[in-house]
């Protein structure tokens, strides 16, 4: 990369919370010309989350989908802090974040409080479990890369003590059987990648057990996946029939025990169903730094769902705050694309931003040595075009799924209309569709070789 402009104290501190889809987007698209730029995240990359669920099985390596946080900031032109921390508190009366070092390996330094210009906040969202008893402790999530590992291990530890020596025959069907709890694109994606993992490996690998794998799909409402179009959903549900998954829909899981799941169906009946591995994908949660932050805003901030934010995404109540993505209440979907497209528009903001610095200090300037009133008025007429700012549009390119076996469901505005799409044309759409969105060379290139691989020679079914 080329030699960076040093940190500029007379410039203003622009903080960055989060590496995720909103976050990564934002500092892509940005010019750090005008701005001292410090990015705070928990974790020192950026993580491609329409392709975990294929890392819950094994189609996809781990480090095929992430891409490092750094691999972006060191090409800015002016140098950029990254540090790999939590975010603790922000003081948006003092302009303050406090962060600090949460991970295994900790030096001395203890939490840091630092003071910024401009803050840009996109942590996201944590796993939603509507204070249901023992989700945290039993079940896996499927947000972070670590959640994929995990399902991925425990999904193994499953089937090798299934087929362990006189395993009886009860105890096989619980530890066969695969619970996913919500039926939003997340818990349908991963079921379709469990099923083709059933089919193309297990057989092979297990066949003592492979015929004893169950996997069923619990949704509380009528149907899955209620943001697609109704033909996309019958779609779905019909290939998870012949597909063998058992979708139990109009069914709310009351309490989670360490081997079962209680759930209550349309009919008010309780009962129990056992479970060896339980993936819990009910949805989203503001995270405590957010809930904290409204209640200091309390007298605008007043929707539970997350932070409201002004049509140019400034924080209502927090002078200098933007915020974007999955923490924000707005009236998209907490989806990638959103918040990607949010990140961009950010940037344009910061742009008009660091313009309007640059010739407010040129206008000055002029003023100072008393320049020729001609020259004063154009640079005036520039500040003025500078400090227009165009409101936030969002722009639905469609809504992808993949749903296994070799296929997906794709619903796409075009036309003026929305074609509804399912089946191998949809899957192919599917995978270059995320092989064009995926950030970098690297990646696309990871990715494109573990498909080929599996292709070849099935997925590695060792335990971590
Ligand atoms: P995130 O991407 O979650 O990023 C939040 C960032 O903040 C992370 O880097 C996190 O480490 C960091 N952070 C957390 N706490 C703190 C803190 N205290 N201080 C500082 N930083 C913090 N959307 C689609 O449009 N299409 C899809 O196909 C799709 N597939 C998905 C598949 C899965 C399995 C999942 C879980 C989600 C999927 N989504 C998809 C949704 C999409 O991932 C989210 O909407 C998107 O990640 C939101 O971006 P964000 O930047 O708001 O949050
Ligand atoms: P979601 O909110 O979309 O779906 C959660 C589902 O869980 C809901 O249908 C809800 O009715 C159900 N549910 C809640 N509590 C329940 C209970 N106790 N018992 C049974 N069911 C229960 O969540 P998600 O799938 O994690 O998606 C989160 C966001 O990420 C969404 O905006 C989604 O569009 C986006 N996403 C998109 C894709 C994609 O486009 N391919 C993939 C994954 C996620």
């Amino acid at each position: 990369p080329p030699e960076q402009l040093p940190v500029d104290r007379t410039k203003p501190t622009l903080v960055v919370l989060g590496s995720g889809w909103g976050a990564t987007s934002f500092l892509k698209s940005l010019d750090t010309e005008e701005f001292n730029v410090v990015v705070i995240s928990p974790r020192n990359y950026f993580l491609f989350t329409p392709l975990l669920p294929s890392v819950t099985v094994g189609t996809l390596e781990p480090r095929s989908i992430i891409q490092p946080t750094r691999y972006i900031t060191r090409h800015k032109k002016r140098k950029v802090d990254v540090y790999e921390a939590e975010a603790q508190e922000v003081d948006p009366v003092k302009k303050t974040v406090t962060f600090q070092d949460l991970s295994d390996v900790r030096g001395s330094a203890g939490s840091v409080t630092i003071p910024y210009d401009y803050l840009v906040y996109a942590v996201g969202c944590e796993n939603q479990t509507f204070g249901i008893k023992g989700v945290p402790e039993h079940a896996c999530f499927l947000k972070e890369l670590g959640d994929a590992d995990k399902i991925r291990t425990k999904l193994m530890d499953c089937i090798e003590t299934a087929a362990f020596r006189d395993q009886p025959q009860e105890e096989i069907d619980r530890l066969m059987h695969m619970v996913v709890v919500g039926g939003g694109p997340t818990g349908v994606e991963y079921a379709g990648e469990l099923h083709d993992f059933l089919i193309d490996d297990l057989k092979k690998w297990y066949p003592e057990v492979a015929d004893r794998l169950r996997i069923t799909l619990i949704e509380a409402l009528p149907n899955v996946l209620p943001a697609f179009s109704k033909q996309l959903i019958q779609y779905t549900e019909s290939t998870f029939k012949e597909n063998k998954i058992d979708v139990l829909t109009r069914t709310m899981v009351k309490d989670v025990k360490e081997q079962a799941v209680v759930v209550q169906d349309a009919n008010k009946e309780i009962r129990e169903i056992p479970y060896g591995l339980l993936v819990w994908a009910t949805g989203n949660t503001s995270r405590q730094i957010t809930r904290d932050l409204m209640n200091k805003l309390a007298s605008v901030q007043t929707q539970r769902r997350g932070l409201v934010v002004d049509d140019y995404l400034s924080l209502l109540g927090g002078d200098g705050i933007y915020a974007i993505g999955d923490c924000t209440a707005t009236s998209y979907a907490p989806t990638a694309q959103v918040a990607s497209q949010q990140g961009i528009y950010l940037a344009s903001i910061f742009q008009k931003l660091g313009q309007k610095a640059k010739l407010e200090r040129q206008l000055n300037e002029l003023r100072a040595t008393s320049a020729d009133p001609a020259e004063i008025e154009a640079v005036a007429k520039k500040l003025s075009r500078a400090s227009k700012l165009t409101p936030f549009h969002y722009s639905h390119q469609g809504s992808l799924a993949y749903i296994g076996s070799e296929k997906a469901i794709a619903d796409l505005p075009l036309f003026n209309g929305n074609v509804a799409s399912g089946g191998g044309a949809a899957m192919l759409f599917w995978r270059s569709a995320y092989i064009s969105t995926l950030y970098s060379v690297r990646n696309r290139t990871l990715v494109l070789a573990d498909w080929l691989k599996v292709k070849i020679f099935g997925r590695d079914v060792s335990r971590e």
